[in-house]
């Protein structure tokens, strides 16, 4: 019923909200599973997460590939025996007008966050579907709630997975499989996020949101605490859909 012990695979862990909820979740108890691209950021932060006490362990991941995802899982349930929940988090947010047509970053955005969160998905099923018991937690955005200018292809992605994690919870009442879902719809936090934006409207307009809400880097422990609230349920209750905004933002 607590955090304490889970097994937890997490996507997007090299930084922000991926490192910060592996971080706080390590501290109260959990295995946590890294998994991204870039290795010195993964080697770095579990090795921050031993010397804190806790227990990490990390694989080189993308997860645009199936095959990555697979290999994470298997690599949780090797080094601690089970996997419990996957927090399908990694994600990239290039945005622009549709009319730029920037269609390669448009494939790159359905490929990581939504194929990717898929991959996740399909990597976890076949365990959670076996031993009655998992959950899978994704980070959307508010961008998946509602739309914004410049955002149409990022929130197509963020609004798909929302109606996917929806499915999964109402399939899983259907098929009496216990796993759990939770949805998780930040809306600015600061981030690298912002670092790929490469179209310049669209980049000033962030970069001008991001300072007028005024929020500060502990505000990426506000994601890591839904996190692990979301997790720290009873087994049977789904707490699943959570919005957070810094209070300067409307
Ligand atoms: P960061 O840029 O700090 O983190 C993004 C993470 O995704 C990194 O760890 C990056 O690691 C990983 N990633 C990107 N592409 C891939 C890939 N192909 N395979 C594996 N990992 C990948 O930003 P955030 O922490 O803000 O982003 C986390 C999530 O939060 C994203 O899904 C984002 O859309 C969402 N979000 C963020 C908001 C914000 O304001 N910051 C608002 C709403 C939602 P690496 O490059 O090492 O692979």
């Amino acid at each position: 019923m607590s955090v304490e012990n889970k097994v937890v695979v997490i996507t997007g862990a090299s930084s922000g909200i991926g490192e910060a909820t592996a971080k706080l979740l390590a501290k109260n108890g959990a295995k946590v599973v890294l998994g991204a691209r870039r290795e010195n950021r993964l080697q770095e932060i579990s090795q921050d997460i031993k010397d804190a006490g806790g227990q990490a362990t990390y694989r080189v991941t993308d997860v645009t590939n199936p095959d990555d995802l697979k290999a994470l899982v298997t690599l949780a349930k090797k080094e601690y025996g089970a996997i419990d929940v996957i927090y399908n988090n990694a994600g990239i947010m290039p945005t622009s007008p549709i009319s730029a047509l920037k269609t390669d970053e448009w494939n790159m955005m359905i490929d990581v966050n939504l194929k990717g969160v898929l991959n996740g998905v399909a990597a976890v099923m076949p365990d959670f579907t076996t031993q009655k018991h998992g959950q899978i937690i994704t980070t959307s955005s508010v961008a998946g709630i509602k739309s914004f200018i410049g955002s149409g292809v990022y929130g197509a992605t963020k609004f798909a997975v929302r109606n996917l994690m929806e499915v999964i919870r109402m399939e899983s009442a259907k098929e009496q499989t216990n796993i759990r879902t939770a949805t998780i719809y930040p809306a600015a936090i600061n981030t690298e996020l912002l670092q790929h934006i490469t179209d310049e409207n669209s980049k000033e307009g962030m970069d001008k949101l991001y300072k007028s809400v005024g929020i500060t880097p502990d505000a990426i422990d506000a994601i890591a605490r839904v996190v692990n609230f979301a997790i720290d349920q009873p087994e049977d209750v789904n707490v699943n859909e959570f919005t957070v905004y810094p209070t300067k933002q409307g």
